[in-house]
């Protein structure tokens, strides 16, 4: 990719309320913002938002992106919109909310997925079109090549995207990000990042709304949006979930998304090699009392007694939360196919699952929900992170 300059932003902030949060000033007018936006050197400028001090939440994008995007979207352009890896429910809710609005506005959209998704998902509108990489590398490297402007979604490096990452890396199209993941890269030009958000949904409902458009919010784009925010709050349980998650949910519905079919949709299509996976799963669950964490493995072997299928393993991490006074807990997957155990972490309060997976497991996420990856075999991977807990001991008592 090209190297790139950055337009600086200052982001002293005056005010601090969730509505009245005023943007960072820029030094740039946005006249001239604009106008860069129309020139080739747009593609070398970033415009973003920042993490906000203290106890200010953007809870809309702010009026310097809003103007970038909508300088960029005013002529029809040839779109691929990207998930990140393995896309769960808000990957895949996301990059189908944006892309049913992108065509209600006359670009030319699609979604290219680095690889396939859950059959949980497969019954939101238009995800039959969504472009799976794996079975179909060569249009989509083509449709990549060709694309004007790129969104990625509910990632925020291009880590996340697998096989795909070099193709993002040679494209030439203006780069956009919406996502709510801490440390974002520098890839994107212009990047609507804000950590605060319950999920990327709940951002792409704010880009709709900042470009003026929620008169265009349908039944489908409702009921794609509002499953992602479901599903990544844990159904509006999450400690990231605002007030303001609550209102876009509420409009969600008055615009036709059905929420109860939603919900059954996705929690409510169980097979029975699922439930005896997550038997299997529960009977491993490991309790280290004095760690306050517990933790869940399954090797391939278990996988395949119970015919394991993509996402049949959604969830079971948060099992071991449920169990009174445990504040952390874990899962390892071992894929035998990638040679690695996959991880995911989750905790209740304070302590920060994505620094853990960001030092000990090559990973990442959110402070309550992260997931990481380990390249040798199960039995060394959890005792290195055995090995790991006795530092963390005082931060697990918080
Ligand atoms: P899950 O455990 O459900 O796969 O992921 C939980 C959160 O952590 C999600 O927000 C996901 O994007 C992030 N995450 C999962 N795996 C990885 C990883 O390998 N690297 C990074 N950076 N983030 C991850
Ligand atoms: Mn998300």
């Amino acid at each position: 990719m090209l190297p790139l300059l950055k337009i600086q932003l200052k982001t002293s902030l005056t005010t601090s309320t969730l509505d009245t949060c005023i943007p960072p000033l820029v030094n740039k007018t946005t006249k001239e913002l604009i106008s860069v936006s129309n020139s080739q050197r747009f593609k070398k400028s970033f415009i973003r938002t920042k993490v906000y001090p203290n106890n200010c939440i953007l809870a809309r994008m702010n009026l310097e992106i809003t103007q970038a995007i909508k300088a960029l979207l005013e002529t029809p352009q040839k779109i691929v919109i990207v998930p990140h890896k393995n896309p769960d429910g808000d990957a895949i809710g996301s990059t189908l909310g944006l892309w049913h609005y992108l065509i209600k506005k006359g670009h030319e959209a699609v979604i290219v997925s680095p690889n396939d998704f859950p059959k949980f998902l497969k019954w939101m509108p238009g995800s039959e079109k969504i472009v799976n990489f794996e079975k179909e590398a060569s249009a989509a490297k083509d449709l990549i090549s060709k694309a004007s402007v790129i969104f990625t979604l509910d990632f925020n490096h291009l880590g996340r995207i697998g096989q795909l990452q070099p193709l993002l890396e040679e494209a030439t199209a203006t780069f956009v990000m919406i996502d709510h993941h801490q440390e974002p890269s520098d890839y994107a030009q212009i990047m609507y990042s804000d950590v605060r958000m319950s999920s990327t949904c709940e951002m792409v409902y704010n880009f709709v709304e900042a470009l003026g458009d929620t008169d265009l919010i349908d039944p489908e784009i409702g009921i794609c949006l509002y499953t992602g925010i479901m599903t990544d709050t844990g159904s509006f349980k999450f400690s990231s979930t605002t007030s303001r998650t609550h209102k876009v949910v509420a409009q969600l519905i008055d615009k036709g998304a059905k929420n109860t079919e939603a919900h059954n949709k996705v929690y409510d299509t169980n097979t029975p090699s699922r439930l005896h996976l997550l038997g299997c799963a529960l009977k491993n669950m490991v309790i280290l009392e004095e760690y306050h964490t517990t933790y869940i493995t399954l090797s391939q072997e278990e996988l395949d007694q119970c015919e394991y299928k993509k996402g049949d393993t959604e969830g079971f991490v948060n099992y071991g939360l449920t169990l009174e006074g445990i504040k952390f807990a874990v899962i390892f997957i071992e894929n035998k196919e990638e040679g690695i155990i996959k991880i995911s972490f989750r905790s209740e309060g304070t302590f920060s699952v994505n620094e853990f997976a960001r030092n000990h497991f090559n990973g990442g996420g959110h402070t309550n929900a992260s997931g990481g990856r380990s390249d040798v075999s199960m039995e060394e991977t959890t005792n290195f992170f055995k090995s790991l807990l006795p530092k963390y001991k005082e931060a697990l008592e918080a």
